[in-house]
Formats: C-alpha cells, sequence, structure tokens
C-alpha cells in the first residue's frame, strides 16, 4: 500500500522515479508525485490519478537534477486531490517528504507549528513532518561533533511522531543528500552502480542492482552520491548488511501475459515447485525446514496453535487448521490479526503462534506478533518476502520462495500457502503419531501438486466459456466442505475483489440456515462436489439449490458421477490426496474469477480501493 522511491546518483532523477513509482502500482495508490532538487530549488509534480497522469505533468516541468524522491499515495487524511498528494514542501521551502503511515499525533504538532507562523497547504498528517523538521532546521545551530544537521533534524522530529511511517526527505541546504527513516511502513536501499535507490519494496529498484540492505524499524539512513550511513533513532551507529534479491526483473514484469494475475495463476506449478525445493527429508517420509529456529523437543510441547493472519493468508490459515488437527492432533485456533490483537484471548504455556502474510508487511498482522510476543509467546511466520518485517520479527519462519506477487487479488501466494501448511502438518505429524509409511504417502501426494495443476489449469479455455455466461449476475455464492469451505471463501473473495460481484462464502450445509434464501434463477452458486463421503450430502445441497431454481457450477473431482441435469456447468480437476484437493480446488475458483472480471472489463491488477499489502491499520 503507498510507495515510495527515492534516487541519489548520477543520472536523471526523475525518469528513474516515475519508472519506480509504476513499479509499485500495484501496491494500490489513488494519487502520485515526485520532488527532485534542482540547484538550490525543490521541484515538484504531483497529480491525482494514475501514474500516468503524473508523467504527463511531470513532462510539463524539465527536471533535470540527479537527487529525488517519489510517492504514490493511499490515502488515510484529507481527501485525494493534488494537494494532498505527496511531496510535501515545507513553507519555508526547504525541506521535501514523502510518508507512507500515520502519524497519530499530527493535530497538537500541527497546532504547535501554526503557532510558530507555519502555513499548511493540505489537510494531511504527512505535512507536519516537512514543516517540523524545517523548523529544527531554522533553530538548531549548526552541528557541532561532525553529525549532518539535516540528519539531526529529522531525528529529532521523528523523536515526537507517534504513528507509523517510512519516510525519504530533501533538503534545499543538502544537495545531492537524501534522508529516510522508517517505523512499520518497509523501506528497503538498493546499492547500485555509483547510485543508491530507495524503495518500499524490491520490485522498484531490481531493475538497476539487487544488492540491498533492509532498513529496521528505528533506523534512519542518509544517503550521498558516495555512501550511506544507518543511525537508530537514538544515534547509534548500526552496521548495514546488504543482501542479495534471488529474483530478476523479468520476474516482475508481465510478459506475455494480459495481466500480472493471470500470468501468476499459470505460474503455479513452478511456484509450488519451488515452495517445496530442498524441504523433503531424505527418507522421504517427512518435511524439513531450515528457519524454525524452534526445536523437536519444543515442538513436542505445543499443545495449541494460534495462527494470525488477513485475508487471503486466513482463508489458507482456515486449510492448516483442519490439516494439522487430522495429521498432527493439535487443536488450532485461527483468528484475524486485526481481531486478536485487541481481544483478550485466554492462552496457556504451550501455545505456539504462527502469522501468515504473503508480503510480510500487513500491518494488523504484525501489530498481533508483536502483541503475541510482548505476551512472551513464540511466534512464527510464513511470508514471501525475504527480509520482511515479520520475517524479522518472528523467532522463526518458513519463506514461499514464489518470487514476486503483483497482482493484488493473490494467487500463487495463496497455494504456496496451502502447501506450506500441509507441509508443516507433516512435519508436526511425524514427530508425533504419524508412520513413516503415512508420511511417504503424504510426501508423494505433495510432490505430485504441481503436476495436478498444470492438470486443472488445461480447462482454463472451458472455463472461459462459462465466465462469458455468467460474468452479468450480481450476486453468486460459493459452497464447499471441510477443507474446501475455505477455498469457496476465497473464491468469493476473488470475485467481489476483481470483478465487483457480490459474493459469500459458506459451508455447503450453512446454506439452509441462511443463504439459501437468496437462491433464485438471479444468484448461481458455485459448489465443490469432490470424490469422498461428503459427496452424497453435497449432492443434496445442489438438489435444494435446483429445487429454488438457482443456477449450479459444479466443481467436480474426475470420476465423479452427478445425477443428469442437476448442475448447469462443470469444471472437473483431478481427483487427489486430501491435502493437494485444496490447492487444486482453487485454479478453477481462481480462473472463473479472473475470466469474469476480464469479461466485465474490470482493472484486474489494479482493483478499486484495494492495496496488495495494507500497511496501515
Ligand atoms: N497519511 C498520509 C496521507 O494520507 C500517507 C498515506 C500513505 O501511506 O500513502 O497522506
Amino acid at each position: 500500500m503507498c510507495g515510495i522511491v527515492g534516487y541519489v546518483g548520477k543520472q536523471k532523477a526523475a525518469a528513474i522515479l516515475l519508472e519506480g513509482l509504476k513499479r509499485l502500482e500495484y501496491r494500490g495508490y489513488d494519487s502520485a508525485g515526485i520532488c527532485v532538487q534542482q540547484s538550490n530549488r525543490l521541484d515538484v509534480a504531483k497529480k491525482v490519478g494514475r501514474v500516468e497522469n503524473l508523467v504527463k505533468e511531470a513532462a510539463k516541468q524539465r527536471f533535470t537534477g540527479t537527487t529525488g524522491i517519489g510517492h504514490t499515495r493511499w490515502a488515510t487524511h484529507g481527501g485525494v486531490t493534488d494537494a494532498n498528494a505527496h511531496p510535501h514542501v515545507s513553507c519555508d521551502g526547504k525541506i521535501a517528504l514523502i510518508h507512507n503511515g500515520v502519524i497519530e499525533n499530527y493535530a497538537q504538532m500541527k497546532s504547535f507549528l501554526l503557532g510558530k507562523g507555519y502555513t499548511f497547504q493540505s489537510q494531511t498528517d504527512t505535512e507536519v513532518l516537512c514543516n517540523l523538521i524545517a523548523y529544527h532546521l531554522a533553530k538548531e545551530p549548526e552541528a557541532q561533533n561532525g553529525t549532518n544537521r539535516f540528519v539531526e533534524c529529522v531525528r529529532k522530529t521523528l523523536r515526537h511522531v507517534e504513528g507509523t511511517y517510512g519516510i525519504a526527505v530533501l533538503c534545499v541546504d543538502y544537495p545531492s543528500e537524501m534522508v529516510a527513516a522508517r517505523k512499520a511502513s518497509p523501506l528497503i536501499l538498493g546499492v547500485g552502480d555509483g547510485e543508491y535507490i530507495l524503495a518500499s519494496d524490491a520490485s522498484a529498484l531490481v531493475s538497476r542492482t539487487q544488492n540491498v540492505v533492509y532498513l529496521r524499524d528505528g533506523e534512519i539512513v542518509h544517503v550521498t552520491p558516495v555512501s550511506f550511513a544507518i543511525t537508530t533513532l537514538d544515534q547509534i551507529d548500526v552496521s548495514p548488511v546488504v543482501d542479495k534479491i534471488t529474483w530478476s526483473i523479468q520476474d516482475a514484469e508481465m510478459g506475455d501475459h494480459a495481466h500480472f494475475m493471470e500470468k501468476e495463476i499459470f505460474e503455479q506449478p513452478t511456484a509450488l515447485e519451488n515452495t517445496m525445493r530442498g524441504r523433503f527429508s531424505e527418507d522421504g517420509s517427512t518435511a524439513q525446514f531450515g528457519g524454525l529456529n524452534i526445536s523437536a523437543a519444543e515442538f513436542r510441547q505445543v499443545e495449541r496453535f494460534v495462527f494470525c493472519a488477513c485475508g487471503t493468508a486466513w482463508h489458507a490459515c482456515l486449510v492448516a487448521e483442519q490439516l494439522i488437527e487430522r495429521f498432527a492432533r493439535i487443536p488450532v485456533e485461527v483468528d484475524y490479526a486485526s481481531e486478536f490483537r485487541y481481544r483478550n484471548t485466554p492462552l496457556d504455556p504451550s501455545t505456539l503462534f504462527l502469522f501468515l502474510s504473503q508480503s510480510g508487511e500487513t500491518i494488523d498482522t504484525l501489530a498481533a506478533l508483536r502483541e503475541a510476543k510482548r505476551k512472551g509467546y513464540k511466534a512464527l511466520a510464513i511470508n514471501n518476502v525475504v527480509g520482511s518485517t515479520l520475517a524479522r520479527e518472528a523467532d522463526g519462519g518458513i519463506y514461499q520462495h514464489v518470487g514476486p506477487e503483483i497482482g493484488v487479488a493473490s494467487t500463487k501466494a495463496f497455494t504456496s500457502q496451502l502447501l506450506l501448511g500441509a507441509m508443516f502438518a507433516l512435519y508436526l505429524g511425524r514427530m508425533r503419531d504419524m508412520s513413516y509409511s503415512d508420511g511417504v504417502r503424504l510426501v508423494n501426494a505433495l510432490k505430485g501438486a504441481p503436476d495436478l495443476v498444470r492438470k486443472a489449469l488445461r480447462e482454463a479455455p472451458h472455463i472461459r466459456e462459462i465466465a462469458r455466461r455468467y460474468a452479468q449476475y450480481r450476486d453468486m455464492l460459493f459452497l464447499g466442505r471441510l477443507s474446501l469451505f475455505p477455498i469457496a471463501l476465497e473464491g468469493a473473495l476473488k470475485l467481489k475483489e476483481i470483478s465487483y460481484i457480490h459474493a459469500e462464502g459458506y459451508p455447503a450445509a450453512e446454506m439452509k440456515h441462511g443463504p439459501i434464501a437468496l437462491i433464485s434463477e438471479k444468484c448461481p452458486s458455485v459448489i465443490f462436489a469432490t470424490a469422498g463421503e461428503m459427496f452424497p450430502k453435497v449432492v443434496s445441497s445442489m438438489q435444494e439449490i435446483k429445487a429454488r431454481k438457482g443456477p449450479i457450477i459444479a466443481i467436480v473431482t474426475e470420476g465423479c458421477e452427478l445425477p443428469p441435469g442437476i448442475a448447469d456447468e462443470v469444471i472437473t480437476i483431478p481427483d487427489c490426496h486430501e491435502a493437494v484437493l485444496p490447492i487444486v480446488a482453487s485454479i478453477p475458483v481462481q480462473l472463473l474469477s479472473y475470466y469474469i472480471a476480464v469479461e466485465r472489463g474490470c482493472d484486474v491488477d489494479k482493483p478499486r480501493n484495494l492495496a496488495k499489502s495494507v500497511t496501515v491499520e
């Protein structure tokens, strides 16, 4: 959510900033802007709407400077207007600043500054930051002990701030320098060849360098054309660790696909292979994970898990719950991260927490993790972005290794989370009662998942045809049982997110306790009718829908015989092991919502009001 780019180097900054902002578009935003330091001026261009609008706006000015900052805004304080777009410049013209996050005590700071004669151009919380830095700069004598006055004024300002921020700042008096800092909003510094690129995620800088420093909460980085230095808010020097990004710019590009979402749906077989790589034991009977940092003995003490996540990742937790309870016989509770942090759940010492987030920057999930840790509990994390805040703050965890996911509607990250949930269930199961041969059977089933997904993807042309017939409905139900109930939830979420059709997911048998009132020829149901003991029960639910003239899209496993005429549409998926079924069953609902959204002319990769990773509460 919201994007930050900064550049200090020898090239003209504007083009690099605009290119970076384009790459961050997927995060979700409503306006964009850049500021370039031009000799003794800070020149700004900003505009509501797409980065494309900003590109046109910027073309009207001559941006030649080689130091600059750029921002895509996702409004929290103040409407979506050109004036509220970032960068903001202090009223004395000395400081330009971009900000991701929320300044909770901005009102007090604003009245203080108004009292000192400072003026404001916007309704944002952000603008107080640049005026407060300018205030300190005007007041502060030249630093005595060799410290940089610009950095010290930013530090002083941040000490007064309550809330969250990722900021990048320019100062007229310090040409070719940039100061950036973070608290709860991600920031990465790319160390390039004679240049530095700051960004809120790697996709904005990977075309220029793969060497990055992940900034941590409470750190301030001071960048000049020849060096950078990191200190903390308390003025302690930090020795930077330069990491290497393992993916390249091609991974963050669309290739021949019409949308990132389509690319990522079809990438799933490879993504699943990458998630599993090197993670099965040599004897082929269990999973192994490098970074859990919890011993087998400790795992055996765990009597209860609490899983916390938001959105799609929460659905993955619901599937993992069922698999862990089934294979390892450990009770699992799944909570929305945003709810957990405000509830006062009774916990006992044998509880272990697990947090799931693709980006590892979801603010609600991070807050829940911090709450669990504050209470003294150990916390594991599953996330995709290496070096994310979640990965760093958890005691241990598992990376998904599916490469960058750019489409706002999560697909490959979701199925990879499902896979890791199953592998984790296997790992725990094998520490308890699961036999060697059951372990081997499960490992082999999981290894087969990529090929089964390949097979399920072959239904795409058929699903596209179905999508054409169902694109104009206003409501839809998604129904499934057991581990396919979370997939029904996920199918409904996908459809809502990208096609704006109202959809609800329910356990199929729950339908008769309420949603059945919605059934009519105007409300189709997508229903999972897969092989197994639930099949006859699901068929009964289908009969109830049919009796009320509801159109039915049935997703069946190969070999399942439905009563003739009961389904209006049938999509077949390969029959598979119960741990793999949720993964394979996700494919048709992803494709259906994707093709319906395309059919309706929706902006699939940038759905309205949504952000890829929600970094504000
Ligand atoms: N709170 C700031 C604003 O509303 C920053 C929002 C963002 O993260 O983009 O302008």
